[in-house]
């Protein structure tokens, strides 16, 4: 069984996301995702077994246990994923110069690194779900996407890099309906590094 990974950064440290709110997404939010992700798994291995053993299974695309399996394993296992590329680079002073690469990558693309945020602030707004600036390994570029749910939106070939968590449970404990407010403060508690070190391992790779 997977474990869940521990919080790269103490949930004190931030400024405006509180420690309680911190730990209920990482304790029960995240850590159930973890959890029915296992469960998914081993679900799935027994419907692999019974393939082995030669039984049909069946495999009905209006309804049928196969379906359900593989429609929620996605949605379990990018929970676990987007909330670990979310919680991977919070924890951080803000300072986009920590990040030369990264921000040169950024403002070749979209002019300036002001812009920038404010275009991902603007599109972080407008998703339910998640609004990430990946690196396109198919196209070897930076790509923004959002998404409003854990399984749709995302593109498959594009690495996470700034993850975002748009969910109402993000924020409402400590914002309300202030959303704006906890994207400014998500700019401010950007460990930019640990972004940058993402950035030089996938721009590494391009197919
Ligand atoms: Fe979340």
């Amino acid at each position: 069984m997977a474990d869940p990974k521990p919080l790269p950064f103490d949930p004190k440290s931030l400024k405006g996301i509180s420690e309680k709110a911190m730990m209920i997404h990482h304790d029960k939010l995240y850590a159930g995702y973890v959890k029915k992700s296992d469960e998914i798994r081993q679900k799935l291995k027994e419907k692999v077994a019974a393939v082995q053993s030669g039984q049909e299974i069946e495999g009905n695309a209006t309804y049928s246990e196969l379906r359900a399996l593989k429609s929620e394993e996605t949605f379990a296992q990018n929970g676990v994923y987007l909330h670990e590329w979310y919680f991977d680079i919070l924890g951080g002073d803000g300072a986009s110069e920590k990040a030369p690469e990264l921000t040169k990558a950024i403002t070749d693309k979209w002019g300036s690194i002001e812009v920038a945020m404010k275009y991902f602030s603007a599109c972080a707004m407008a998703a339910r779900g998640w609004s990430v600036l990946s690196w396109d390994i198919k196209g070897g570029r930076l790509k923004h996407y959002n998404s409003d749910s854990h399984n749709q939106g995302g593109v498959w070939g594009c690495v996470p890099i700034i993850t975002i968590d748009c969910y109402e449970h993000a924020y409402f404990l400590d914002y309300g309906s202030d959303k704006k407010a906890y994207i400014e403060d998500f700019w401010k508690n950007l460990n930019w590094q640990v972004a940058e070190q993402l950035y030089l391992k996938a721009r590494k790779w391009v197919l």
